[in-house]
C-alpha cells in the first residue's frame, strides 16, 4: 500500500465517529459491541435506512459534507412521514483504501452539524474497506406514542390533500445540472440546486399532525407517485390540482419560460416534503402549523372514490402524467 492509506478501522471510529456518539450514554462512546437504550413509556420506536453509493446518488466531487448531511436528512424525512421524534443512528460507511482522511473529516463535521440541528445522535454503525464506490447506509431510529404512527393507508373520502413547503425544486434543480434550465437566474439556479443536495426533513409539522392526518407520506419518488402510494394504500383515489402546487419563485421562473417543466415539478423526486390527508374540519389547525413552523402547507386536491392519482388542470381536464418516480430497477 501506498502512504495515502486510510487511517485503519478503529482509529477513524475513535476520531470521526466517537464524537458523534458524545451525547447519548447508551452509545458507550462506539467502544462496546452494539447501543442500548429504551423507548420513552407509552412510545413505540420507528426505524428506516437509507443508502447513498456513489456515481449513483452522489457525484464523487460533491461535498462530503453535504453528502452526510442529506444522508441523514433523508432518513431522518421518512421519520417525519411516521410522525415521529428522531432520536438516534447507526451509520454504515464503505470508503476505498485511498480515501483521504480530511474526506472523512469534513463527513464526519456535515454529520455534527445535522445532529446538533435536528437533535440526534449517532449510536453505532460498521466501518470497511472495498474498491468499489464509496456507500454510505444511515439507519435511523425514532419514536411515536404507541399506535399513533402516520400511515400511508389511512386516507378517507373527502379527506383534503396537503403538502408541504414547495415541489419540484430538487427535480428542477437536477434538470439545471444537466443543462436543460441555462435560461435561469443563478439566483433561481443556486435555490434549486440548494433544495436537490439539501433537504429539510418536516420532523416537527410530521409530530404534529399526529392524531390529526389520515394518511402521510414523505415525498421522495416523486409527488405523482408518492401520492399514488397513499392512494393504493389506502384504497381510494386522489385527485389534485396542477395550479395549486406550491412552486418557488424559482420554480415559477422556470415554468413561465417553458411551461413542459410542469411534468418534472409533478413526477420528479427528491422533494422531501411531506404530504398528508385530513379532514376538511383540520383545515384551521393545519394552517397554524404552516405559521408556527414557517413553512407553507397547501390544500393540493381531494381524496375521491376510485383508485390512482388523477392531477387536473384549472379547466378540469385531466393532465397526462409521465412515469412517475425513479426507479432503481
Ligand atoms: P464488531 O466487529 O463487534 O461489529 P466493530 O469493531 O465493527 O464491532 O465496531 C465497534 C463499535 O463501533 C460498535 O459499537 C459499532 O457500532 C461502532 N461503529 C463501527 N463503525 C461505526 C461507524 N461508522 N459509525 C458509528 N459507529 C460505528
Ligand atoms: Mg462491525
Amino acid at each position: 500500500m501506498n502512504g495515502r492509506r486510510l487511517l485503519d478501522e478503529f482509529t477513524l471510529i475513535d476520531r470521526y465517529f466517537a464524537p458523534l456518539a458524545k451525547g447519548f450514554p447508551g452509545a458507550f462512546a462506539l467502544t462496546d459491541d452494539a447501543a442500548v437504550f429504551r423507548p420513552e413509556a407509552g412510545c413505540d420506536i420507528v426505524a428506516t435506512t437509507d443508502t447513498m453509493v456513489e456515481g449513483v446518488h452522489f457525484f464523487p466531487d460533491d461535498p462530503p459534507a453535504l453528502v452526510a448531511r442529506k444522508l441523514l436528512r433523508v432518513n431522518l424525512s421518512d421519520l417525519a412521514a411516521m410522525g415521529a421524534r428522531a432520536k438516534a443512528y447507526l451509520l454504515t460507511v464503505v470508503f476505498r483504501a485511498d480515501t483521504e482522511e480530511a474526506w472523512v473529516a469534513a463527513f464526519a463535521q456535515g454529520l455534527a452539524e445535522d445532529q446538533a440541528a435536528f437533535g440526534v445522535h449517532l449510536v453505532g454503525g460498521d466501518t470497511v474497506a472495498s474498491e468499489g464506490p464509496k456507500t454510505f447506509t444511515v439507519a435511523a431510529l425514532g419514536e411515536v406514542p404507541s399506535g399513533k404512527a402516520l400511515r400511508r393507508a389511512g386516507a378517507k373520502i373527502g379527506d383534503d390533500v396537503y403538502v408541504t413547503g414547495t415541489i419540484g425544486d430538487a427535480a428542477l434543480g437536477l434538470a439545471w445540472g444537466k443543462g436543460e434550465l441555462s435560461f435561469l437566474a443563478a439566483k433561481d439556479a443556486a435555490h434549486l440546486l440548494g433544495r436537490l443536495r439539501l433537504p429539510t426533513p418536516r420532523l416537527g409539522i410530521g409530530g404534529d399532525l399526529l392524531g390529526l392526518a389520515h394518511a402521510a407520506i414523505d415525498i421522495s419518488d416523486g409527488l405523482a407517485a408518492d401520492l399514488g402510494h397513499v392512494a393504493e394504500q389506502s384504497g381510494v383515489r386522489a385527485a389534485i390540482e396542477a395550479a395549486r402546487v406550491p412552486l418557488s419563485a424559482a420554480a415559477k421562473a422556470a415554468l413561465a419560460r417553458e411551461a413542459a417543466f410542469l411534468s418534472t415539478v409533478l413526477t420528479g423526486g427528491d422533494d422531501y416534503e411531506l404530504l398528508f390527508t385530513a379532514s376538511a374540519e383540520s383545515g384551521k389547525e393545519i394552517a397554524s402549523f404552516a405559521a408556527k413552523h414557517a413553512t407553507p402547507i397547501t390544500r393540493i386536491g381531494r381524496i375521491e372514490e376510485g383508485t390512482g392519482v388523477e392531477v387536473r388542470d384549472a379547466a378540469g381536464e385531466r393532465i397526462p402524467l409521465a412515469e412517475a418516480g425513479y426507479r432503481h430497477f
